[in-house]
């Protein structure tokens, strides 16, 4: 059976033509699928009843399964997905007066090991599939329209109004499902979001951020975290084979094509750590010339991750440094903590099939 949660328009389109059907018939069912939230062919009504019944016979539209659904106190939703083989990931719908985001998981788990990411810890099983990339946004707008709050909501009316991909896993390091799934994302017979709605955060495989430029040019949020090479080394090890110098060049590069005329730099506020005056004097240094925004996130903590998160002040004082410099500083607020659905906090089920000793080369090696 041929899921077709797997296909962006081109290749519906072709899988249509090779049925012997006309192409167009790929955009009434992009609108069927994603946009109305069908999986039934029977309820497709403008497809001719022989159609329908040869698709049956051959394809279907198989969301991944809601393990479990979690609601905060702030109106955070956490569900947990099931990725077959005891896996689970996690998405999460942030909502807010004008808009409701939607933080997309990429992989099941993450092979990068930053020292302060939860998923990162748990190591790393495999990558997702379109389907279950996609999925994401097919179960979460299911089940928020079942909210009678959201569900007066018309079918056209959009719940998720924007997609971040910064939950599990490092998307660059899934480029050809993660770009499938982000122009389905962008296609106007599915989800119709804008490119500025839709944002990849990476931390920093520069290879990939140069063909993402070409491929599908969303928004980008870069995760910085560290200054200088020498700690960036040890929060953000990928930073070993693409140091700051060529991280910062192919933002540089990226901003020709990116719908926002900057850059978005993640730092996880790490008490101790990186979040002295003297480490926002140098990350002022360090992107000099590159027109960009930062968005200082407090550290959420996870059982043994050995960092604590920086105090008020220190974050104050550390934006106040950045913001006299003519930056625009946000400071997230941390959304559903009480669900463990703040960032770095997705930790899902992973059964890592990576042997933690020997990871970092290995991973190194695939991510080229
Ligand atoms: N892998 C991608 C996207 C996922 S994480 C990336 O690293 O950019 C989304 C953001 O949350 C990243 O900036 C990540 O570094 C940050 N993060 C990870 N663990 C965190 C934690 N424990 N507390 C706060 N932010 C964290
Ligand atoms: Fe992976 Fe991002 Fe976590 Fe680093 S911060 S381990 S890249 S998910």
């Amino acid at each position: 059976m041929d899921n077709l949660l797997n296909f962006n328009h081109f290749q519906l389109a072709e899988y249509f033509e090779s049925l012997g059907e006309r192409p167009f018939r790929a955009k009434q069912l992009m609108r069927w699928i994603h946009r109305f939230g069908v999986s039934d062919f029977e309820q497709m009504t403008d497809i001719a009843k022989d159609l329908r019944a040869k698709l049956k016979l051959q394809a279907e539209i198989t969301p991944p399964a809601i393990k479990l659904e979690q609601i905060s106190d702030d109106g955070t939703r956490k569900w947990l997905i099931d990725a077959g083989n005891d896996n689970g990931i996690e998405t999460v719908f942030i909502p807010e007066e004008d808009r409701g985001t939607l933080c997309v998981s990429s992989q099941v788990g993450c092979a990068l090991e930053c020292t302060f990411c939860s998923t990162g810890r748990q190591g790393f099983n495999r990558n997702l599939n379109v389907s279950e990339i996609i999925g994401q946004l097919w179960v979460a707008n299911h089940a928020l329209r079942e909210d009678p709050y959201y569900g007066q909501l018309t079918k056209d009316d959009r719940i998720i109004s924007n997609v971040v991909m910064m939950g599990m896993g490092e998307p660059l390091a899934n480029y050809d499902n993660v770009v499938t799934s982000m122009q389905i994302m962008l296609d106007d017979s599915a989800y119709g979001l804008s490119r500025r709605r839709v944002t990849l955060s990476t931390s920093g495989l520069v290879p990939a951020m140069d063909r993402l430029k070409e491929d599908c040019p969303v928004a980008l949020a870069v995760s910085l975290h560290a200054p200088n090479d020498e700690l960036r080394d040890i929060l953000v090890p990928i930073n070993r084979k693409y140091p700051i110098k060529m991280l910062m060049e192919a933002c540089e590069r990226y901003l020709v094509k990116a719908p926002r005329d900057f850059v978005t730099f993640e730092y996880v506020m790490l008490d101790g750590v990186n979040d002295t005056i003297s480490h926002a004097n140098q990350v002022l240094e360090i992107v000099k010339h590159l027109p960009c925004k930062f968005n200082l996130i407090p550290f959420n903590p996870f059982p043994n991750s050995g960092y604590q998160a920086s105090s008020q002040e220190n974050i104050k004082n550390f934006r106040d440094v950045l913001m006299q410099a003519g930056y625009v500083v946000t400071t997230r607020k941390t959304r559903g903590d009480d669900i463990d659905a703040a960032c770095g906090q997705l930790a899902g089920n992973v059964q890592d099939r990576t042997r933690r000793s020997i990871r970092i080369n290995s991973v190194q090696g695939v991510i080229t």
